[in-house]
């Protein structure tokens, strides 16, 4: 089978090879993948940003159909549609994973940095990672239910959108975006939406499209000073951080307002970001951080997804393996919304 590997350690040794179709064991099954979704965690693996184990296949977002089913699976059947969860190698034992925490196990090793991942003809899964696509949900849409799930599980799960709250997202981005549906989905009065100019082209049209209230251009105002002003003075109820940029985390503390929330779902390129502490600290706020999934957010992502929300908008590009340097190339620009390799 056709797969896109990281051979080596370093920036770049990306490949795209002919594998052998994986084995399953008897709790697993095989996956002919559908769609993959390249998230700016695969340019991280490519810039050696991001701990990975090569030769790696590449590709944690995929939707697919069933194809194999080891001897012990009793609840799947062949030609089922799925997706799965990317917390293969949980140990099941550790307090995290006793405590419901899987995602964050010290022996996890997800699919596409981990283990082989998705940007492959054939994946293999865990049979208990896997959730069924609902029927109405198309393959293309249902790629997109890991990344739904990380907001879910960050932005409505842990910082909790309450109905009537005023809420800013930061970088308007493939997770800004599903931020933004999944916030008025919640009952969220009124979303803005702060990008950069480059988001003007593609990134901005799809906010308004998906119902941002708001869309600042930081190339052409302040958008401190414009959150004060939207909200009389006192900031935003909760921030969603999707950047990982300097001055979006700084952003995020100067909208929040006092006792506000903060959620933090955007990888830094650098390891230590300046913070305004002291602010943080007169306001009270709360900020959290994940770049994963739980168990419950993926049943609430699949259960929006069947009919509730609305993600083919954030869907820009649909190129074929083959094309993976320019897939690649289009995420690392920042410029559009989700990328997704078809197979
Ligand atoms: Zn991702
Ligand atoms: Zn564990």
């Amino acid at each position: 089978m056709k797969a896109l590997v990281k051979t080596a350690k370093g920036r770049d040794f990306i490949e795209l090879k002919e594998a052998p179709r994986p084995n399953i064991n008897a709790k697993e099954v095989l996956i002919a993948v559908k769609f993959a979704g390249v998230c700016t965690t695969d340019i991280h693996i490519q810039h050696d940003r991001f701990p990975y184990w090569p030769p790696v296949i590449m590709g944690h977002e995929f939707s697919g159909e069933i194809v194999e089913i080891g001897e012990e699976v009793k609840d799947w059947k062949i030609g089922e549609r799925v997706v799965g969860e990317p917390h293969t190698l949980a140990c099941g034992e550790c307090f995290l994973c006793r405590t419901g925490n899987i995602q964050i196990c010290e022996h996890k090793r997800s699919p596409g940095w981990g283990i082989d991942g998705a940007f492959a003809e054939f994946l293999r899964m865990p049979k208990h990672l896997l959730h069924k696509i609902p029927e109405n949900v198309t393959f293309e849409e249902a790629a997109l239910a890991e990344p739904t799930a990380v907001v879910v599980y960050e932005v409505l799960e842990r910082s909790r959108v309450e109905p009537g709250d005023f809420v800013v997202i930061i970088g308007p981005g493939p997770l800004g975006l599903l931020s933004t549906i999944l916030c008025k989905a919640s009952g969220a009065s009124r979303v803005a939406v702060i990008g950069t100019g480059s988001a003007e082209e593609i990134r901005f049209s799809i906010a308004r499209q998906v119902g941002a209230d708001h869309i600042i251009n930081t190339s052409q105002e302040d958008p401190i000073d414009v959150i004060a002003r939207l909200s009389g003075g006192r900031g935003a109820d909760l921030v969603v951080e999707t950047s990982g940029s300097p001055s979006g985390i700084n952003c995020s503390v100067e909208t929040v307002r006092k006792l506000g929330r903060i959620a933090s779902i955007g990888f830094a390129a650098q390891d230590q970001v300046p913070l305004p502490w002291n602010k943080a600290m007169y306001k009270n706020c709360q900020i959290t951080f994940t770049m994963s999934s739980s168990y419950s957010s993926w049943g609430r992502a699949l259960a929006l997804i069947d009919g509730r929300i609305d993600l083919k908008p954030v869907i820009t590009d649909i190129l074929s393996i083959e094309e993976w340097e320019e897939a690649f190339e289009r995420v690392a620009a920042r410029k559009r919304g989700k990328v997704l390799f078809r197979f």
